[in-house]
């Protein structure tokens, strides 16, 4: 009888979870190394102001990509998922603007709806609507910024784009790249105009956009480990993997040996182990930045709160207008679970690529937060409950021609090693789902 296959799986947050799980399944013995005292990595829910379940991280996944649903569901999560109850966000513009209908992440494609908005001024209006008649642009840059600017001028890219993508990212998408986002790529690379394209679009999609576990993301992280955990898997934790060493026809880390490696840890991780062994990949992958932001959670007492803001999921501050807060989430009006009648949970988000934040003490990141919603908001109340949640370094920037040198970097990996995780084919949590998964498979059918 055949040996079973050893696979270690360096990294234990989602994406090495998720990889984990697929070779538990497979039939393999897993191993699953992660530096610190618990699984998750940037997914971390906690007990905040009275509720027990707040996420210090992503509140939610994307539910019109697969992977993130399908766990859920291969985990018995399925029946907990919740959508949020409040869709409609603003943009905070010396002001509250809706955002304007018809948007495709934050490309118009609605010219009536969009000359409605008090967002863009007259010019940026006429600007973009002459996005019809311009030229197919030239993608070789391949920036986010440099596309929609030539398209629709430099309104609607700071005004709608940037934020709308920019704050999922953590990113200045002037520096991010096109090809990354495959809604934006596919647009651009299809058709010469987004607005003509636009009229032979799809109707769209019905259902949830986002869906997220009743008790938190974390339900997903404890869903999978227990899973991988029944399944046979060794999870390790406080084991910060610093050799990779090649040993024969198999690995040896820190001295144990594996037949196969999954490194799920970021990039920059990933390049020290591969720096003996894929020389040439780790120089790609240690040239991968990395954003750091910090999440404040509030609790703003419900009899301060202004009525006007009371059909808002939240709002985005573009990078014209930015201090240090980027978005704010008004969480117990965007998840009905989260709601209580004494206080209002707000998720302040500060910091982005070129925007430093983590520099702050807490108190100095708390008293800019509160100046700033006094500024956006009008409102000065004292919070009842404060949490500082910092994530140094967790949003990989994908630059112009990112995915080019993966791709690169991934070819001259060694048979029995394979990369996974944000840093490479998708930030997202589905997208790191999908890539730990696929890692496991690729190694698997070696
Ligand atoms: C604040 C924030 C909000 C977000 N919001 C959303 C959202 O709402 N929806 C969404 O889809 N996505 C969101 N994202 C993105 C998404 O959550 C992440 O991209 C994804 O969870 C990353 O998973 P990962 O497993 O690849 O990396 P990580 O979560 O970073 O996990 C990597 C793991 O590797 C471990 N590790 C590092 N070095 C070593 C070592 N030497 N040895 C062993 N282990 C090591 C780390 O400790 C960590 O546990 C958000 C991200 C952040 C930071």
């Amino acid at each position: 009888m055949s040996r079973e296959r050893r696979v270690a799986v360096v990294g234990g947050g989602i994406t090495g979870l998720a990889a984990a799980h697929a070779a538990t399944e497979d039939g393999a013995r897993v191993t699953v190394l992660e530096a610190k005292s618990r699984v998750g990595g940037v997914i971390n829910t906690t007990p905040f102001a009275g509720h027990p379940a707040i996420d210090e991280g992503p509140d939610a996944f994307l539910a019109r990509v697969p992977w993130g649903v399908d766990l859920a569901r291969a985990l018995s999560l399925g029946d907990s998922l919740t959508s949020p109850a409040v869709g409609k966000a603003a943009v905070w513009w010396n002001g509250f603007h809706d955002i304007p209908q018809g948007l495709l992440l934050g490309l118009p494609t609605d010219l009536f709806a969009l000359g409605r908005s008090r967002l863009l001024s007259r010019r940026g209006k006429i600007r973009a609507a002459t996005e019809v008649v311009r030229r197919r642009s030239d993608l070789d840059a391949d920036s986010i910024g440099k596309y929609v600017r030539s398209r629709f001028g430099d309104e609607v890219h700071e005004r709608l784009v940037d934020p709308l993508v920019g704050s999922i990212y953590a990113a200045d998408t002037d520096d991010f790249s096109l090809a990354a986002i495959p809604q934006l790529a596919d647009l651009a690379a299809r058709s010469r105009s987004v607005l003509l394209a636009a009229r032979h679009r799809p109707a769209a999609l019905s259902g949830p956009i986002f869906y997220a576990p009743k008790a938190g993301m974390g339900a997903l992280v404890d869903a999978a480990y227990k899973s991988i955990v029944a399944g046979g898997a060794d999870v390790r934790f406080d084991a910060n993997i610093t050799e990779l060493a090649a040993d024969g026809a198999s690995w040896r880390i820190d001295g144990e040996e594996f037949d196969d490696v999954v490194l799920a840890c970021p990039a920059r991780v990933a390049a020290g182990l591969l720096s003996r062994i894929a020389p040439s990949a780790a120089t790609t992958l240690a040239a991968i930045p990395a954003a750091g932001v910090a999440i404040l959670t509030l609790a703003m007492p419900a009899d301060h709160w202004p009525r006007r803001l009371h059909d808002l999921s939240g709002y985005l501050v573009p990078k014209p207008q930015q201090r240090l807060v980027t978005a704010v989430s008004f969480g117990s009006q965007k998840w009905a679970h989260w709601a209580s009648p004494e206080h209002v949970v707000l998720r302040v988000s500060l910091g982005r690529d070129g925007l430093p934040a983590l520099h702050l003490s807490d108190d100095d990141l708390l008293a800019e937060t509160q100046r700033e919603l006094a500024r956006h908001l009008g409102i000065d109340a004292e919070p009842s409950a404060v949490r500082v949640s910092r994530w140094p370094n967790a949003f990989p920037q994908y630059r112009p021609h990112h995915l080019a040198g993966i791709a690169a970097a991934e070819r001259t990996l060694p048979a029995g090693v394979a990369l996974a995780g944000a840093s490479y084919h998708g930030i997202g949590v589905p997208a790191c789902i999908r890539s730990g998964q696929q890692a496991a498979t690729l190694l698997s059918r070696r």
